[in-house]
Protein backbone atom coordinates (compact mmCIF):
# COMPACT_ATOMS: atom_id res chain seq x y z
CA UNK A 1 0.00 0.00 0.00
CA UNK A 2 0.79 3.85 -0.30
CA UNK A 3 2.71 5.12 2.00
CA UNK A 4 2.31 8.65 2.27
CA UNK A 5 0.34 10.99 -0.59
CA UNK A 6 0.51 14.52 -1.77
CA UNK A 7 -3.03 16.02 -2.32
CA UNK A 8 -2.32 18.69 -4.95
CA UNK A 9 -5.69 20.23 -4.87
CA UNK A 10 -8.09 22.29 -2.92
CA UNK A 11 -11.49 22.77 -1.31
CA UNK A 12 -13.54 19.58 -0.61
CA UNK A 13 -12.40 17.17 -2.77
CA UNK A 14 -9.00 17.47 -1.33
CA UNK A 15 -10.59 16.97 2.19
CA UNK A 16 -12.47 13.74 0.28
CA UNK A 17 -8.53 12.40 -0.65
CA UNK A 18 -7.86 13.16 3.07
CA UNK A 19 -10.59 11.25 4.31
CA UNK A 20 -9.69 7.98 2.03
CA UNK A 21 -6.37 8.27 2.96
CA UNK A 22 -6.94 8.14 6.59
CA UNK A 23 -9.34 5.26 6.71
CA UNK A 24 -6.69 3.44 4.80
CA UNK A 25 -3.79 4.47 7.22
CA UNK A 26 -1.81 6.51 4.33
CA UNK A 27 -0.31 9.74 5.62
CA UNK A 28 -1.96 13.02 3.48
CA UNK A 29 0.73 16.23 2.92
CA UNK A 30 -1.98 19.54 1.80
CA UNK A 31 -0.26 22.47 -0.36
CA UNK A 32 -1.78 25.69 0.11
CA UNK A 33 -1.69 29.04 -1.22
CA UNK A 34 -1.69 32.61 1.51
CA UNK A 35 -5.61 33.13 0.65
CA UNK A 36 -5.90 29.66 1.50
CA UNK A 37 -4.37 29.53 4.90
CA UNK A 38 -7.59 28.67 6.67
CA UNK A 39 -8.72 26.06 4.59
CA UNK A 40 -9.85 22.71 6.05
CA UNK A 41 -7.75 20.86 3.78
CA UNK A 42 -4.97 22.38 5.58
CA UNK A 43 -6.54 21.53 9.12
CA UNK A 44 -7.19 18.38 8.06
CA UNK A 45 -4.78 17.04 6.43
CA UNK A 46 -1.07 14.99 8.57
CA UNK A 47 1.42 17.89 7.41
CA UNK A 48 0.65 21.14 5.41
CA UNK A 49 3.30 23.17 3.23
CA UNK A 50 2.15 26.83 1.60
CA UNK A 51 3.56 27.23 -1.92
CA UNK A 52 3.47 31.03 -2.10
CA UNK A 53 1.09 34.35 -1.87
CA UNK A 54 -0.43 33.90 -5.47
CA UNK A 55 -3.82 32.45 -4.91
CA UNK A 56 -3.46 29.83 -7.94
CA UNK A 57 0.56 29.48 -9.28
CA UNK A 58 1.07 26.94 -6.23
CA UNK A 59 -1.44 24.98 -6.81
CA UNK A 60 -0.26 25.35 -11.13
CA UNK A 61 3.31 24.59 -10.37
CA UNK A 62 4.29 20.78 -11.86
CA UNK A 63 8.10 20.96 -10.94
CA UNK A 64 7.36 22.53 -7.33
CA UNK A 65 4.98 20.16 -6.27
CA UNK A 66 6.75 17.66 -7.62
CA UNK A 67 10.03 18.61 -5.58
CA UNK A 68 7.31 19.18 -2.30
CA UNK A 69 6.36 15.48 -3.01
CA UNK A 70 9.79 14.23 -2.96
CA UNK A 71 11.38 16.23 -0.49
CA UNK A 72 8.39 14.95 1.92
CA UNK A 73 8.61 11.45 1.60
CA UNK A 74 5.81 10.77 -0.54
CA UNK A 75 5.29 7.78 -2.88
CA UNK A 76 2.11 9.17 -4.73
CA UNK A 77 0.30 12.25 -5.78
CA UNK A 78 -3.11 12.76 -5.91
CA UNK A 79 -4.30 15.25 -8.66
CA UNK A 80 -8.08 15.61 -7.63
CA UNK A 81 -10.05 17.31 -10.30
CA UNK A 82 -9.41 20.74 -12.27
CA UNK A 83 -6.09 22.24 -11.52
CA UNK A 84 -3.08 19.55 -12.73
CA UNK A 85 -5.49 16.29 -12.70
CA UNK A 86 -5.94 16.47 -16.45
CA UNK A 87 -2.08 17.67 -16.95
CA UNK A 88 -0.18 15.06 -19.27
CA UNK A 89 3.12 16.99 -18.60
CA UNK A 90 2.52 16.79 -15.04
CA UNK A 91 1.86 12.91 -14.74
CA UNK A 92 4.67 12.65 -16.77
CA UNK A 93 6.86 13.99 -14.65
CA UNK A 94 5.81 12.48 -11.97
CA UNK A 95 6.44 9.19 -13.98
CA UNK A 96 10.04 10.44 -14.32
CA UNK A 97 10.88 11.28 -10.92
CA UNK A 98 9.83 7.72 -9.13
CA UNK A 99 6.10 9.26 -7.96
CA UNK A 100 2.95 7.68 -9.20
CA UNK A 101 0.85 10.12 -9.78
CA UNK A 102 -2.70 8.45 -8.76
CA UNK A 103 -4.67 8.54 -12.44
CA UNK A 104 -4.03 7.12 -15.54
CA UNK A 105 -0.50 6.65 -17.94
CA UNK A 106 0.49 9.96 -19.24
CA UNK A 107 0.25 9.18 -22.67
CA UNK A 108 -3.75 8.07 -22.13
CA UNK A 109 -4.37 11.68 -20.41
CA UNK A 110 -2.59 13.08 -23.18
CA UNK A 111 -4.44 11.23 -25.82
CA UNK A 112 -8.05 11.52 -24.15
CA UNK A 113 -7.64 15.49 -23.29
CA UNK A 114 -7.34 16.17 -27.13
CA UNK A 115 -11.14 15.71 -27.89
CA UNK A 116 -10.91 14.90 -31.53
CA UNK A 117 -7.89 12.27 -30.19
CA UNK A 118 -10.28 10.70 -28.33
CA UNK A 119 -13.12 10.30 -30.73
CA UNK A 120 -10.16 8.96 -33.22
CA UNK A 121 -9.69 5.91 -30.78
CA UNK A 122 -13.24 5.89 -29.72
CA UNK A 123 -14.07 5.17 -33.32
CA UNK A 124 -11.29 2.72 -33.95
CA UNK A 125 -12.74 0.46 -31.03
CA UNK A 126 -16.16 0.52 -32.55
CA UNK A 127 -17.81 3.19 -29.93
CA UNK A 128 -20.15 5.28 -31.83
CA UNK A 129 -18.52 9.24 -31.17
CA UNK A 130 -20.87 11.89 -32.32
CA UNK A 131 -21.48 12.90 -35.80
CA UNK A 132 -18.46 15.48 -36.67
CA UNK A 133 -15.18 16.98 -37.91
CA UNK A 134 -13.01 13.76 -38.43
CA UNK A 135 -10.08 16.14 -36.99
CA UNK A 136 -9.85 19.82 -35.79
CA UNK A 137 -10.69 22.80 -38.01
CA UNK A 138 -8.56 24.37 -40.34
CA UNK A 139 -10.83 27.14 -40.75
CA UNK A 140 -13.93 28.63 -41.20
CA UNK A 141 -14.09 27.47 -44.99
CA UNK A 142 -14.15 23.94 -43.71
CA UNK A 143 -16.21 24.85 -40.71
CA UNK A 144 -18.99 26.01 -43.57
CA UNK A 145 -18.62 23.41 -45.24
CA UNK A 146 -19.12 20.75 -42.99
CA UNK A 147 -21.72 22.42 -41.03
CA UNK A 148 -23.67 22.15 -45.15
CA UNK A 149 -22.71 18.19 -44.75
CA UNK A 150 -23.79 17.45 -41.60
CA UNK A 151 -26.66 19.70 -41.05
CA UNK A 152 -27.12 22.65 -38.28
CA UNK A 153 -27.35 22.51 -35.46
CA UNK A 154 -24.12 22.15 -34.74
CA UNK A 155 -21.09 22.61 -31.84
CA UNK A 156 -18.05 24.39 -32.25
CA UNK A 157 -16.00 22.84 -29.13
CA UNK A 158 -12.50 23.55 -28.24
CA UNK A 159 -10.02 20.03 -28.96
CA UNK A 160 -8.62 20.93 -25.34
CA UNK A 161 -11.76 22.20 -23.37
CA UNK A 162 -13.40 21.30 -19.63
CA UNK A 163 -15.57 22.71 -17.26
CA UNK A 164 -18.17 23.18 -20.00
CA UNK A 165 -16.73 26.25 -21.42
CA UNK A 166 -15.54 26.48 -24.93
CA UNK A 167 -18.58 25.05 -26.41
CA UNK A 168 -20.87 27.26 -28.59
CA UNK A 169 -23.75 25.85 -30.82
CA UNK A 170 -24.67 27.28 -34.30
CA UNK A 171 -27.38 26.90 -36.15
CA UNK A 172 -26.58 28.72 -39.27
CA UNK A 173 -24.02 30.12 -41.33
CA UNK A 174 -24.47 33.57 -39.86
CA UNK A 175 -24.05 31.95 -36.32
CA UNK A 176 -21.49 30.08 -37.31
CA UNK A 177 -19.35 32.70 -38.41
CA UNK A 178 -20.07 34.57 -35.51
CA UNK A 179 -19.14 31.99 -32.82
CA UNK A 180 -16.23 30.17 -34.44
CA UNK A 181 -13.33 33.20 -34.08
CA UNK A 182 -14.98 33.48 -30.19
CA UNK A 183 -14.68 29.68 -29.68
CA UNK A 184 -11.14 30.27 -30.86
CA UNK A 185 -10.16 32.91 -28.68
CA UNK A 186 -12.48 31.69 -25.49
CA UNK A 187 -10.02 28.18 -26.01
CA UNK A 188 -7.09 29.60 -26.40
CA UNK A 189 -7.41 31.87 -23.36
CA UNK A 190 -8.53 28.96 -21.30
CA UNK A 191 -6.88 26.20 -22.23
CA UNK A 192 -3.77 27.27 -23.93
CA UNK A 193 -4.75 25.78 -27.09
CA UNK A 194 -6.76 27.47 -30.10
CA UNK A 195 -7.85 23.93 -32.05
CA UNK A 196 -11.21 23.75 -32.10
CA UNK A 197 -13.41 20.72 -33.92
CA UNK A 198 -16.97 20.26 -34.98
CA UNK A 199 -19.70 18.03 -33.70
CA UNK A 200 -23.48 17.52 -34.38
CA UNK A 201 -25.38 19.14 -32.14
CA UNK A 202 -27.80 16.37 -30.80
CA UNK A 203 -30.58 18.10 -29.19
CA UNK A 204 -32.77 17.72 -26.31
CA UNK A 205 -29.82 14.62 -25.32
CA UNK A 206 -29.45 12.93 -22.29
CA UNK A 207 -26.44 13.27 -20.60
CA UNK A 208 -25.53 10.21 -19.18
CA UNK A 209 -22.28 8.95 -17.84
CA UNK A 210 -20.31 5.94 -16.82
CA UNK A 211 -17.64 5.31 -13.76
CA UNK A 212 -15.52 2.72 -14.21
CA UNK A 213 -12.48 1.77 -12.55
CA UNK A 214 -9.77 0.02 -13.82
CA UNK A 215 -6.47 -1.77 -12.14
CA UNK A 216 -2.70 -2.52 -13.65
CA UNK A 217 -3.10 -6.28 -14.29
CA UNK A 218 -5.90 -5.39 -17.13
CA UNK A 219 -9.49 -5.85 -15.09
CA UNK A 220 -12.17 -2.97 -15.52
CA UNK A 221 -15.55 -2.42 -14.08
CA UNK A 222 -17.60 -0.63 -14.58
CA UNK A 223 -19.79 1.00 -11.22
CA UNK A 224 -23.10 1.79 -13.70
CA UNK A 225 -24.36 5.47 -14.62
CA UNK A 226 -25.14 8.82 -13.55
CA UNK A 227 -27.83 10.98 -15.33
CA UNK A 228 -26.35 14.87 -15.49
CA UNK A 229 -28.77 16.18 -17.92
CA UNK A 230 -29.61 19.20 -15.28
CA UNK A 231 -27.10 21.47 -16.38
CA UNK A 232 -26.93 25.37 -16.80
CA UNK A 233 -24.62 26.30 -19.89
CA UNK A 234 -23.00 22.92 -20.58
CA UNK A 235 -22.32 23.22 -16.48
CA UNK A 236 -23.93 20.33 -14.27
CA UNK A 237 -26.32 21.26 -11.08
CA UNK A 238 -28.01 18.44 -10.27
CA UNK A 239 -26.67 14.88 -10.74
CA UNK A 240 -28.57 11.69 -10.48
CA UNK A 241 -27.45 7.93 -10.01
CA UNK A 242 -28.42 5.56 -11.81
CA UNK A 243 -30.58 7.17 -14.49
CA UNK A 244 -34.32 7.07 -13.65
CA UNK A 245 -34.69 7.37 -17.49
CA UNK A 246 -33.03 4.47 -18.78
CA UNK A 247 -33.84 0.91 -19.63
CA UNK A 248 -31.93 -1.93 -18.03
CA UNK A 249 -30.98 -2.79 -21.53
CA UNK A 250 -29.74 0.55 -22.15
CA UNK A 251 -28.15 0.64 -18.78
CA UNK A 252 -26.25 -2.75 -19.61
CA UNK A 253 -24.95 -1.35 -22.99
CA UNK A 254 -23.59 2.01 -22.09
CA UNK A 255 -21.68 0.00 -19.45
CA UNK A 256 -20.28 -2.36 -21.60
CA UNK A 257 -19.64 0.47 -24.19
CA UNK A 258 -17.54 2.67 -21.38
CA UNK A 259 -15.69 -1.04 -20.38
CA UNK A 260 -14.89 -1.50 -24.15
CA UNK A 261 -13.67 2.13 -24.66
CA UNK A 262 -11.21 2.10 -21.25
CA UNK A 263 -9.85 -1.04 -22.70
CA UNK A 264 -9.14 0.25 -25.95
CA UNK A 265 -6.70 2.94 -24.86
CA UNK A 266 -5.13 0.81 -21.94
CA UNK A 267 -6.92 2.66 -19.01
CA UNK A 268 -5.69 2.43 -15.17
CA UNK A 269 -7.52 4.13 -12.24
CA UNK A 270 -10.79 5.98 -12.04
CA UNK A 271 -12.11 7.32 -14.90
CA UNK A 272 -15.58 8.41 -16.69
CA UNK A 273 -17.07 8.11 -20.11
CA UNK A 274 -19.58 10.63 -21.35
CA UNK A 275 -22.10 9.79 -23.47
CA UNK A 276 -25.19 11.47 -25.14
CA UNK A 277 -28.28 9.60 -25.66
CA UNK A 278 -31.62 10.60 -27.52
CA UNK A 279 -33.51 7.82 -28.24
CA UNK A 280 -32.25 4.89 -29.23
CA UNK A 281 -28.84 6.69 -30.49
CA UNK A 282 -25.81 6.57 -27.93
CA UNK A 283 -22.88 8.89 -28.52
CA UNK A 284 -19.29 9.14 -26.94
CA UNK A 285 -18.80 12.85 -26.14
CA UNK A 286 -15.65 12.38 -23.91
CA UNK A 287 -13.60 10.80 -21.53
CA UNK A 288 -12.75 12.54 -18.07
CA UNK A 289 -9.39 11.16 -16.66
CA UNK A 290 -10.09 11.81 -13.13
CA UNK A 291 -11.94 11.56 -10.34
CA UNK A 292 -15.00 13.11 -11.23
CA UNK A 293 -16.61 16.02 -8.70
CA UNK A 294 -20.24 13.89 -8.87
CA UNK A 295 -18.44 10.25 -8.34
CA UNK A 296 -19.96 10.35 -4.58
CA UNK A 297 -23.40 9.65 -5.98
CA UNK A 298 -21.88 6.54 -7.47
CA UNK A 299 -20.74 5.12 -4.43
CA UNK A 300 -23.70 5.95 -2.56
CA UNK A 301 -25.77 3.46 -4.34
CA UNK A 302 -22.95 0.75 -5.03
CA UNK A 303 -20.84 1.07 -1.70
CA UNK A 304 -17.34 1.50 -3.49
CA UNK A 305 -15.17 4.15 -2.31
CA UNK A 306 -14.08 5.10 -5.57
CA UNK A 307 -11.18 7.15 -4.21
CA UNK A 308 -9.60 4.50 -1.89
CA UNK A 309 -9.90 2.22 -5.01
CA UNK A 310 -7.66 5.31 -6.70
CA UNK A 311 -4.91 4.43 -4.13
CA UNK A 312 -5.53 0.50 -4.22
CA UNK A 313 -4.85 0.49 -7.89
CA UNK A 314 -2.21 3.21 -7.90
CA UNK A 315 -0.04 1.19 -5.69
CA UNK A 316 -0.58 -1.81 -7.97
CA UNK A 317 -2.88 -3.62 -6.23
CA UNK A 318 -5.67 -5.41 -8.05
CA UNK A 319 -9.40 -4.23 -8.14
CA UNK A 320 -11.23 -4.95 -4.41
CA UNK A 321 -14.37 -6.12 -6.93
CA UNK A 322 -15.36 -7.98 -9.87
CA UNK A 323 -18.13 -6.76 -12.21
CA UNK A 324 -20.26 -9.29 -10.92
CA UNK A 325 -19.85 -7.84 -7.32
CA UNK A 326 -21.41 -4.39 -7.90
CA UNK A 327 -24.60 -4.11 -7.44
CA UNK A 328 -26.58 -0.70 -7.11
CA UNK A 329 -29.42 -0.06 -4.83
CA UNK A 330 -32.07 3.16 -4.40
CA UNK A 331 -31.38 6.34 -6.07
CA UNK A 332 -28.68 8.94 -5.59
CA UNK A 333 -29.26 12.90 -6.09
CA UNK A 334 -25.89 15.08 -5.63
CA UNK A 335 -26.95 19.03 -5.29
CA UNK A 336 -23.76 21.27 -6.53
CA UNK A 337 -24.19 24.11 -3.85
CA UNK A 338 -22.75 27.24 -5.58
CA UNK A 339 -21.80 30.52 -4.12
CA UNK A 340 -23.24 32.38 -6.76
CA UNK A 341 -26.81 33.96 -7.23
CA UNK A 342 -29.26 32.18 -9.15
CA UNK A 343 -31.59 35.45 -9.35
CA UNK A 344 -28.69 37.50 -10.44
CA UNK A 345 -27.73 35.43 -13.28
CA UNK A 346 -25.69 33.21 -10.84
CA UNK A 347 -23.23 35.96 -10.12
CA UNK A 348 -20.82 34.45 -7.94
CA UNK A 349 -21.56 35.71 -4.05
CA UNK A 350 -18.19 34.90 -2.28
CA UNK A 351 -17.35 36.09 1.46
CA UNK A 352 -17.73 34.73 4.93
CA UNK A 353 -20.26 32.27 5.86
CA UNK A 354 -21.20 33.35 8.92
CA UNK A 355 -23.42 30.75 10.21
CA UNK A 356 -23.30 26.98 8.61
CA UNK A 357 -25.32 24.08 9.86
CA UNK A 358 -24.90 21.21 8.00
CA UNK A 359 -28.52 18.70 6.99
CA UNK A 360 -28.01 15.48 8.24
CA UNK A 361 -30.29 12.53 9.39
CA UNK A 362 -30.74 9.46 7.47
CA UNK A 363 -29.25 8.90 3.90
CA UNK A 364 -27.62 12.34 3.77
CA UNK A 365 -23.89 12.69 3.03
CA UNK A 366 -22.28 16.60 2.78
CA UNK A 367 -18.83 16.90 0.65
CA UNK A 368 -17.40 20.53 1.62
CA UNK A 369 -14.63 22.53 2.96
CA UNK A 370 -16.29 25.42 4.47
CA UNK A 371 -17.51 26.14 8.55
CA UNK A 372 -18.73 28.65 10.18
CA UNK A 373 -16.74 31.50 9.93
CA UNK A 374 -14.78 30.83 6.96
CA UNK A 375 -14.32 33.29 4.10
CA UNK A 376 -14.81 31.61 0.42
CA UNK A 377 -12.00 33.40 -1.15
CA UNK A 378 -12.60 34.78 -4.64
CA UNK A 379 -9.82 33.13 -7.02
CA UNK A 380 -11.97 29.83 -7.22
CA UNK A 381 -14.53 27.62 -7.95
CA UNK A 382 -17.81 29.06 -6.69
CA UNK A 383 -19.26 25.22 -5.43
CA UNK A 384 -18.97 25.55 -2.10
CA UNK A 385 -20.68 22.27 -1.21
CA UNK A 386 -21.88 19.28 -2.67
CA UNK A 387 -25.37 17.58 -0.39
CA UNK A 388 -25.64 14.26 -1.71
CA UNK A 389 -29.06 12.44 -0.65
CA UNK A 390 -29.62 8.93 -0.68
CA UNK A 391 -33.40 6.42 -0.46
CA UNK A 392 -34.57 3.72 -1.77
CA UNK A 393 -37.03 4.83 -4.60
CA UNK A 394 -37.15 8.01 -6.87
CA UNK A 395 -40.10 9.81 -5.31
CA UNK A 396 -38.18 9.14 -1.27
CA UNK A 397 -34.89 10.42 -2.88
CA UNK A 398 -36.86 13.93 -4.13
CA UNK A 399 -38.61 13.61 -0.73
CA UNK A 400 -34.94 13.01 1.06
CA UNK A 401 -33.46 15.94 -1.23
CA UNK A 402 -36.18 18.58 -0.16
CA UNK A 403 -36.24 17.82 3.25
CA UNK A 404 -32.27 18.24 3.63
CA UNK A 405 -31.79 21.51 1.79
CA UNK A 406 -34.34 22.59 3.44
CA UNK A 407 -32.61 21.91 6.64
CA UNK A 408 -29.50 23.44 5.69
CA UNK A 409 -28.82 26.58 6.98
CA UNK A 410 -25.66 28.52 4.88
CA UNK A 411 -25.63 32.49 6.09
CA UNK A 412 -23.72 35.05 4.80
CA UNK A 413 -23.43 34.07 1.07
CA UNK A 414 -25.87 33.45 -1.38
CA UNK A 415 -26.34 29.64 -3.10
CA UNK A 416 -27.72 27.98 -5.42
CA UNK A 417 -29.75 25.84 -2.53
CA UNK A 418 -33.10 27.30 -3.10
CA UNK A 419 -33.38 27.44 -7.05
CA UNK A 420 -32.79 23.64 -6.28
CA UNK A 421 -35.92 23.27 -4.67
CA UNK A 422 -37.46 24.79 -7.24
CA UNK A 423 -36.35 22.45 -9.78
CA UNK A 424 -37.36 19.91 -7.24
CA UNK A 425 -41.42 20.55 -7.38
CA UNK A 426 -40.92 20.84 -10.81
CA UNK A 427 -43.53 17.81 -12.17
CA UNK A 428 -41.37 17.07 -15.24
CA UNK A 429 -37.80 16.53 -13.22
CA UNK A 430 -40.62 14.24 -10.35
CA UNK A 431 -41.82 11.84 -13.18
CA UNK A 432 -38.36 11.46 -14.56
CA UNK A 433 -38.66 13.27 -17.85
CA UNK A 434 -36.37 15.40 -18.18
CA UNK A 435 -32.56 16.44 -20.83
CA UNK A 436 -30.34 18.91 -21.04
CA UNK A 437 -32.78 21.66 -21.88
CA UNK A 438 -34.62 21.37 -19.08
CA UNK A 439 -33.19 24.13 -17.01
CA UNK A 440 -33.07 26.77 -20.01
CA UNK A 441 -36.65 25.72 -20.82
CA UNK A 442 -37.73 26.91 -17.56
CA UNK A 443 -36.57 30.08 -16.98
CA UNK A 444 -39.60 30.21 -15.02
CA UNK A 445 -38.18 28.42 -11.88
CA UNK A 446 -35.68 31.37 -10.83
CA UNK A 447 -39.02 33.26 -9.94
CA UNK A 448 -39.25 32.13 -6.25
CA UNK A 449 -39.40 34.19 -2.97
CA UNK A 450 -35.98 33.44 -0.69
CA UNK A 451 -37.47 32.10 2.45
CA UNK A 452 -36.09 34.17 5.12
CA UNK A 453 -35.34 31.76 8.69
CA UNK A 454 -35.60 33.47 11.62
CA UNK A 455 -31.86 32.74 12.73
CA UNK A 456 -31.48 34.54 9.26
CA UNK A 457 -33.61 37.88 10.49
CA UNK A 458 -32.38 37.33 14.02
CA UNK A 459 -28.50 37.69 12.74
CA UNK A 460 -29.15 40.32 10.41
CA UNK A 461 -30.97 42.64 13.50
CA UNK A 462 -27.99 41.41 15.75
CA UNK A 463 -25.36 42.75 13.24
CA UNK A 464 -27.09 45.97 12.75
CA UNK A 465 -27.71 47.02 16.67
CA UNK A 466 -23.44 45.37 17.07
CA UNK A 467 -22.89 48.44 13.88
CA UNK A 468 -25.01 51.00 15.00
CA UNK A 469 -23.47 50.47 18.39
CA UNK A 470 -20.04 50.65 17.05
CA UNK A 471 -19.45 47.21 18.86
P1 LIG B 1 -17.20 17.04 -13.64
O1 LIG B 1 -17.79 16.28 -14.75
O2 LIG B 1 -16.28 16.33 -12.73
O3 LIG B 1 -18.17 17.93 -13.01
P2 LIG B 1 -16.31 19.43 -14.69
O4 LIG B 1 -16.15 19.45 -16.16
O5 LIG B 1 -17.44 20.13 -14.06
O6 LIG B 1 -16.25 17.92 -14.38
O7 LIG B 1 -14.97 19.87 -14.01
C1 LIG B 1 -14.69 19.73 -12.65
C2 LIG B 1 -13.81 20.86 -12.24
O8 LIG B 1 -12.62 20.88 -13.00
C3 LIG B 1 -14.47 22.19 -12.41
O9 LIG B 1 -14.08 22.99 -11.33
C4 LIG B 1 -13.90 22.70 -13.71
O10 LIG B 1 -13.85 24.11 -13.70
C5 LIG B 1 -12.53 22.08 -13.72
N1 LIG B 1 -12.07 21.72 -15.07
C6 LIG B 1 -12.45 20.65 -15.79
N2 LIG B 1 -11.79 20.57 -16.95
C7 LIG B 1 -10.97 21.63 -16.99
C8 LIG B 1 -10.01 22.12 -17.95
N3 LIG B 1 -9.76 21.49 -19.09
N4 LIG B 1 -9.36 23.24 -17.64
C9 LIG B 1 -9.59 23.88 -16.49
N5 LIG B 1 -10.45 23.46 -15.56
C10 LIG B 1 -11.14 22.36 -15.79
P1 LIG C 1 -16.63 19.50 -21.05
O1 LIG C 1 -15.30 18.89 -21.34
O2 LIG C 1 -16.57 20.96 -20.89
O3 LIG C 1 -17.35 18.78 -19.95
P2 LIG C 1 -18.36 18.13 -22.94
O4 LIG C 1 -17.90 17.73 -24.28
O5 LIG C 1 -18.45 17.07 -21.91
O6 LIG C 1 -17.46 19.31 -22.41
O7 LIG C 1 -19.78 18.85 -23.07
C1 LIG C 1 -20.39 19.49 -21.96
C2 LIG C 1 -21.90 19.59 -22.18
O8 LIG C 1 -22.19 20.31 -23.38
C3 LIG C 1 -22.60 18.25 -22.36
O9 LIG C 1 -22.94 17.67 -21.13
C4 LIG C 1 -23.80 18.63 -23.19
O10 LIG C 1 -24.84 19.14 -22.40
C5 LIG C 1 -23.29 19.74 -24.07
N1 LIG C 1 -22.83 19.19 -25.37
C6 LIG C 1 -21.56 18.93 -25.73
N2 LIG C 1 -21.48 18.44 -26.98
C7 LIG C 1 -22.75 18.40 -27.45
C8 LIG C 1 -23.35 18.01 -28.69
N3 LIG C 1 -22.63 17.55 -29.71
N4 LIG C 1 -24.71 18.12 -28.80
C9 LIG C 1 -25.45 18.58 -27.78
N5 LIG C 1 -24.95 18.96 -26.60
C10 LIG C 1 -23.61 18.88 -26.41
MG1 LIG D 1 -17.82 16.75 -20.02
Amino acid sequence: MLKKVLIANRGEIAVRIVRACAEMGVRSVAIYTEPDRYGLHVKRADEAYMLGEDPLAGYLDPLRIVNLALETGCDAIHPGYGFLSENAEFARLCEVNGLIFIGPKSSVIHGMGDKTQARNSMRAANVPVTPGSEGNLKDLGEALTLAGEIGYPIMIKATSGGGGRGIRRCDNDEELKTHYPRVISEATKAFGSAEVFMEKCIVDPLHIEVQILADSHGNVIHLFERDCSIQRRNQKLIEIAPSPQLSQEKREYIGDLAVRAAKAVGYENAGTVEFLITGDEVYFMEMNTRVQVEHTISEQITGVDIVQEQLNVAAGLPLTYQQKDIQFRGYALQFRVNAEDPKNDFLPSFGRVTHYYAPGGPGVRVDTAIYTGYEIPPYYDSMCLKLVVWALSWDQVIARGQRALDDMRLHGIKTTADYYQQILRHPAFRQANFNTSFVPNHPELLDYSVKRHPSEIALAIASAIAAHAGW
